[in-house]
């Protein structure tokens, strides 16, 4: 709790944003955080409400009344131990998670939510300022190797908490820099990745080692997720020279659409898209790189992947940008008693909206149109739900103009050769097969291989893959030393 009254005195503050024009001339990140004063006025609305619902709603149980009441306080440097004590890398979800914690916070029954991630990100970012963040090598050292496949959030958070205990980590990862869909996917102007290469090398100084462009198994030679990697090392032997194996290679296999015209040029998966500008922003320099300039995009895909197509290709400085999604548009308000403290469906319109896109909802795409051997648009249909089932509209099918579309679908499963390599048995989904259970969490079938993050879960958040990634660190050090002090 920070003052007793205040989240009736003081209204919620929110981020702000950089003008539309500015921001669409360059990838830079174009949040302005709050100013501490701001960040102690909003820490001050958190209300004694005696059972903290966001702590339960934050998928790592972030302590928020605490932290809150330290800024309030004006104890900086406590309110960072307490966020660390939950979550490796807050600058990471104080920027782009969802903020689950703000549907659940009880002032969110009947008044706007406190802004915790708000807060969150100031915390953060004065603690690196201050150099408050500082590697924290382990004491001792057991003796016990770890390898860890797959260098997102997962792999990262895993290897961050089991190197903290004494293990060896050894963190192999198939492309050329760490950092999983942070790195590649998600676009610079939502986080800039610079935040990554400080969490490198504290990691490296706690003793982590980092092996780049190493593939673990085959890649599959028909698959259209990029294979940078320069080197492959097998299963067996890394079997054969770790005690323990964790995998978290994500969920990297997009949904396609296979209608008639999927073959014409022009018509990519969003992840093919993407990850270019993300290394162009690196300063790499690509050959023919996937360009929306002077383009009508259309983006098929409602979700997040969408908006960052969205955002990227008004950055290229595309002609149009339009958005479909084939379910129907949700309420732009959410029925508050009905949803409370659950994550509501309602209608979420991101920066890259506002940056400018016609979105359309309940359309469904039934053909790709082109000329010679390019898509120059594509044919829809409006759907509507009937007996539960989402059915086509008769007499609403349409031709849309497109030089370039985007398929944003989601993702079904892991491109599942790492799985295959290791015998690791896959769910109902596709995904590694593993409980969350306390005791023996995350293990596989296959003695000694655990699996986290997207790869065990399917396509998520990043602040999930935080948290699988620290249980799952907890579970392999409960099951090479016998007990863990690890947190959960
Ligand atoms: C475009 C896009 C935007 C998103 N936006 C958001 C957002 O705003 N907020 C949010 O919370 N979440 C967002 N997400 C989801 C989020 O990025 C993921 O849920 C999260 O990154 C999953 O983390 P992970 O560590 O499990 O897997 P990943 O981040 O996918 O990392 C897996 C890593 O494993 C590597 N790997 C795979 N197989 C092998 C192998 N055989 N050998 C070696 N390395 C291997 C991959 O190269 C990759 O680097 C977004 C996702 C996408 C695609
Ligand atoms: S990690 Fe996400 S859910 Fe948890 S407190 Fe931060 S913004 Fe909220």
């Amino acid at each position: 709790m920070g003052k007793i009254t205040g989240f009736m005195e003081f209204e919620r503050i929110e981020e702000g944003y950089k003008p539309v024009t500015e921001r669409l001339k360059d990838y830079k990140e174009f949040v302005v955080g709050l100013s501490p004063e701001q960040a102690k006025t909003q820490a001050a609305r958190c209300m004694d409400c005696g059972t903290p619902f966001c702590n339960n709603g934050c998928p790592v149980n972030n302590i928020i009344p605490d932290f809150n009441e330290l800024v309030f306080q004006g104890d900086w440097k406590n309110a960072i131990e307490v966020l660390h004590s939950t979550n490796n890398f807050p600058e990471f979800t104080g920027r782009i998670c969802p903020a689950p914690c703000e549907a659940a916070c009880v002032v969110n029954v009947n008044d706007d939510a406190v802004g915790i991630k708000s807060i969150e990100h100031a915390i953060i970012d004065r603690a690196w300022a201050e150099g408050w963040v500082t590697p924290r090598p382990a004491k001792h050292k057991t003796g016990k190797k770890v390898a860890v496949i797959g260098a997102g959030p997962a792999g990262l958070a895993a290897a961050q908490q089991l190197a903290r205990v004494g293990h060896d980590v050894i963190l192999f990862e198939k492309n050329d820099r760490v950092g999983g869909l942070l790195r590649y996917g998600i676009p610079d102007f939502k986080m800039e990745k610079s935040h990554i290469d400080r969490r490198v090398q504290q990691l490296q100084a706690e003793g982590v080692t980092i092996r780049t462009s190493v593939m673990v198994g085959s890649w599959p030679k028909d698959s259209k997720v990029t294979n940078w990697a320069k080197e492959t090392i097998s299963a067996e032997q890394l079997s054969k020279d770790f005690d323990a194996v964790l995998l978290t290679g994500g969920s990297e296999q997009s949904r396609d659409l296979p209608v008639p015209g999927r073959d014409l040029e022009g018509i990519h998966f969003a992840m093919e898209f993407l990850p270019q500008q993300n290394k162009v922003n690196a300063g790499d320099k690509l050959k023919g790189q996937l360009r929306a300039d002077g383009k009508n995009v259309i983006v098929i895909g409602g979700g997040d992947t969408g908006s960052d197509c969205v955002g990227t290709s008004n950055r290229h400085g595309a002609v149009s940008v339009t958005q479909f999604e084939v379910m129907p548009e949700p309420p732009k308000e959410e029925n508050r008693p009905m949803t409370w403290p659950y994550w509501p469906m309602k209608l979420r319109t991101s920066s890259s909206h506002e940056e400018g896109c016609t979105r359309e909802f309940a359309v469904s795409t039934k053909e790709f149109i082109g000329e010679k051997g390019k898509v120059t648009g594509l044919k829809t249909v409006h759907v509507e739900f009937k007996d539960g089932k989402l059915v086509e509209i008769a007499g609403t099918e349409k031709i849309h103009k497109a030089d370039l579309v985007l398929l944003a679908m989601g993702f079904v499963n892991p491109v599942a050769t790492v799985l295959e390599a290791f015998g690791v048995d896959k769910d109902a989904r596709g995904n590694a097969k593993a409980s969350t259970e306390l005791t023996g969490g995350y293990a596989t079938n296959v003695s000694k291989v655990f699996a986290a993050g997207d790869m065990r879960r399917g396509q998520s958040l990043v602040v999930w893959a935080i948290r699988e990634g620290r249980q799952a660190a907890r579970s392999v050090d409960e099951f090479l030393m016998g007990s863990s002090d690890l947190p959960r």
